[in-house]
């Protein structure tokens, strides 16, 4: 048995998600990156917590925005990306692949996943399943590629990929019912995914969050994760072709969808 983690999600700015981590054995609350200072604020607030780290997974201001106040009110530790450390403002400590990052007895580790920034980086909080994606991996989705290459993209949601399938994804953005329309325009007849854009669309209605997903799931309905399914290469044509030339061309249609 792992010690308890206490995870909070904070809609905040259009369409974005801050998330609390607390350890409840020591106290130590950390946000993933800072979309809001003030919405954090509130939700620390709210619970009772107090900020000890932020983990920042790149350095978009819609994801590390928020540093430098959160570090001025609550003198809290800011971990993030040592490729791109140069534009992750206020931080202390840089992590890369393979690093351990702990929150009192919370411990995660570093993933690199290059592609939508070249630094890019995922916290997985192996012992509990939960994985912090940021822009990688959207529920049916994945990040736009700004920096990196499609090859660099579709290696790091590989690495994804390899967690156990109950991981729950934690991605940064509620993109999912733009995403599930483009979803089923290329595999229309998933039943998996036509039944999942249900469920979306029923939670949208009410206005709640379609996140966190199960990996498990992403792989059954995502596109990004299916270049190998049959169904998704004949709509684009590309019956046989390498899953790298399948996920480019994926990337590229929703790119002008
Ligand atoms: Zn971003
Ligand atoms: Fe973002």
């Amino acid at each position: 048995m792992s010690n308890p983690i206490e995870i909070r999600q904070i809609p905040c700015l259009s369409d974005n998600y801050g998330y609390l981590v607390h350890d409840p054995v020591t106290n130590m609350t950390a946000t993933i990156d800072t979309p809001d200072a003030e919405a954090i604020k509130d939700a620390l607030s709210e619970n009772g917590w107090n900020l000890s780290h932020v983990l920042n997974t790149h350095h978009h201001p819609d994801h590390a925005g928020g540093n430098r106040q959160l570090k001025k009110e609550t003198g809290c530790t800011i971990i993030g990306p040592r490729a791109e450390a140069n534009n992750i403002p206020a931080i202390d400590e840089e992590v890369g692949d393979g690093d351990c990052v702990s929150i009192g007895s919370l411990n995660a580790v570093v993933y690199d996943v290059p592609g939508h920034t070249l630094g890019h980086i995922a916290y997985w909080f192996k012992d509990h399943g939960v994985a912090f994606v940021g822009d990688t991996l959207f529920a049916l989705g994945c990040g736009r590629v700004f920096e990196g290459t499609h090859r660099q993209m579709w290696e790091s949601l590989q690495k994804l990929m390899a967690m156990p399938d109950d991981t729950l994804i934690y991605c940064a953005h509620e993109y999912t019912q733009a995403n599930a329309k483009f979803a089923l325009s290329v595999e229309p007849q998933n039943t998996a995914l036509v039944e999942r854009c249900d469920q979306i669309s029923a939670l949208r209605a009410e206005n709640k969050p379609t996140v966190p997903s199960s990996l498990g799931l992403e792989k059954k309905t995502n596109p990004f994760l299916r270049p190998t399914s049959k169904m998704l290469q004949e709509t684009l044509g590309m019956l046989g072709s390498n899953p790298i030339d399948v996920f480019s061309e994926t990337r590229r249609r929703k790119d002008n969808f």
